[in-house]
């Protein structure tokens, strides 16, 4: 790395809350690494910026300073140098944004642990992937967050945040398990009955002395009606559909016979309001057309023909417009609109084969992680025990024992869950992002097998706007803008077919404007 000689630097270092504590990751030997780094090959530290701080997003206060600093002296500054990507943002598309910023201060963010050669073209999608790596790391954890949940949940254990009337609590092991407020559960308890006994409505409950201290409002209102938790039962969420009402471990407020009551109350009323309309498989594009004669939102409906055939429509208010027409038509062309987004086989392959190497060097420091943590926790465990005997010899207490058994303790427990954390992530990515893309490839065929919510959610992940549809044919949509570029390159490609083969380069920009996002959008919705 000749050409660093001479360069000014400034450095970032950053850790969330919950590594403070994990040795090799602290501030201080960030900052060591980096030092070090730059006196190797000749760079100039011009000032040093440290963030201790855990956030999602780029506001953070250090990071503001830095921003100014930067733009203040960016004629002095060549570089801006973390130590690990994952340092700069767990968040890909922030890192892509920030990153741009400071291409355009002419300062090159770049980190020691993996530092990239940017003149190299190649590098452009390394630089894509060290950034995303840690989103993805990011997702397996709330997933695993998720699972923990669902499993607490499935035992009757309600773990997420009390509903009003409730606070938080442990049962007889500890575990946590909420209870009910002793000053508002009384009062959820006759609110309950008030409103089953079929005189009193929610809006005049609303205006009632007695509820005050609930700080009722409509909506939560309802919601609370609503809450089965409250008579001490559960509702369990399978495949995000299917829903079983279990009991739970935690005492109930109110009795299930009052809560059923309630409910045919609550339905009874309803019944006198318009119902919302239904989801109609057979208009799926409901809520996603825009007319093109008014720009109104269309509708969609079936009218019975003479013959008694049943067709169905999609409209615009005909009071107001006339635009009209037929349903099968208009999902006709939009699947054939989608066979434009079929990939190229041979850039599917490269693209497959250039992040399986990546995963894999990410898989040699996750295992170094592995090993890391495996040895901290067994330096605790040792002075867990030293503690015990110095306990014996006494040297001290048995106050200072316990607090300092409980205090390695938690720090065992916080170990061990950051370790199954990171055995969890799984070891299939590469089955994963192999699998989307296919699917993304034949987008088609796949649609005809999503559920309402799960075509909805694609559909706006490729749309930014409602679609037209004008003269028996779509107007050009407006893509979203990842999509859009992998669109106009495949197109490019397939004009270039005999040059496609070995322009790596070609990939690299396609992958790095591509951004995995249309991908975490397909393992959202479920594949
Ligand atoms: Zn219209």
């Amino acid at each position: 790395m000749e050409s660093l000689r001479g360069k000014n630097a400034i450095t970032y270092t950053r850790v969330s809350t919950t590594e403070q504590k994990t040795i090799g990751n602290s501030l201080t030997s960030q900052k060591t690494k980096i030092r070090k780094f730059c006196d190797l090959n000749g760079i100039k530290i011009l000032k040093e910026f440290e963030e201790d701080w855990s956030a999602k997003d780029f506001e953070r206060p250090e990071y503001k300073k830095l921003k100014k600093y930067a733009l203040k002296n960016k004629k002095n500054i060549n570089f801006l140098i973390c130590v690990d990507w994952d340092r700069f943002s767990r968040n890909q598309k922030l890192s892509a944004v920030e990153q741009l910023y400071f291409t355009s201060l002419s300062i090159e963010l770049n980190c020691i642990d993996a530092w990239r050669d940017f003149s190299d073209p190649a590098s452009t999608l390394i630089n894509a992937i060290d950034m995303a790596l840690p989103q993805v790391d990011n997702e397996y954890r709330s997933k695993k967050i998720r699972d923990g949940i669902r499993q607490a949940n499935k035992e009757g254990r309600y773990v997420s945040k009390q509903p009003l009337g409730f606070v938080k609590g442990k049962d007889e092991f500890n575990k946590p398990l909420m209870k009910p407020c002793e000053k508002l559960s009384p009062l959820i308890n006759e609110l309950f009955k008030d409103f089953s006994s079929g005189v009193i409505s929610q809006n005049q409950m609303l205006k009632m002395q007695k509820y005050r201290p609930l700080k009722l409002s409509k909506s939560n209102l309802s919601r609370l009606l609503r809450n089965v938790l409250y008579a001490g039962k559960l509702v369990l969420k399978e495949n995000d559909k299917k829903v079983k009402i279990i009991d739970a471990l935690h005492e109930p407020i109110i009795s299930f016979e009052l809560f059923q009551k309630t409910q045919m109350e609550l339905d009874k009323r309803s019944r006198y309001k318009q119902k919302p309309k239904k989801y109609n498989a057979k208009l799926p594009l409901r809520g996603l057309l825009k007319c093109s004669k008014c720009g109104s939102n269309l509708t969609g409906s079936g009218s019975t023909s003479k013959t008694g055939n049943k067709y169905y429509y999609y409209h615009c208010n005909p009071k107001k417009c006339n635009e009209r027409f037929r349903s099968e038509l208009a999902h006709e062309k939009l699947l054939n609109y989608f066979k434009k987004f079929e990939l190229n086989k041979n850039v599917k392959n490269l693209f497959i084969e250039i992040l399986k190497e990546q995963y894999l060097i990410n898989e040699n420091s996750k295992i170094k992680l592995i090993n890391q943590l495996t040895n901290q926790i067994e330096k605790i465990k040792n002075d867990s025990l030293v503690l015990v005997q110095k306990c014996i010899d006494g040297i001290f207490g048995d106050d200072i024992f316990k607090k300092k058994q409980a205090e390695y303790n938690r720090l065992i427990s916080e170990k061990q869950l950051e370790l199954e954390n990171l055995k969890g992530i799984d070891d299939d990515i590469e089955k994963f992002v192999r699998f989307s893309i296919e699917l993304f490839s034949s987008l088609d065929k796949v649609v005809k097998y999503l559920d309402h919510e799960a075509f909805n959610e694609l559909m706006s992940s490729i749309f930014e706007e409602k679609l037209e549809f004008e003269d028996k044919i779509y107007r050009t949509p407006k893509l979203n803008p990842s999509i859009k570029y992998i669109y106009q390159e495949m197109n490019k490609l397939v004009i270039e077919k005999q040059k496609t083969e070995d322009k790596i380069s070609n990939v690299s920009r396609l992958v790095l404007e591509m951004g995995l996002e249309p991908i975490r959008t397909l393992l959202f919705i479920g594949f």
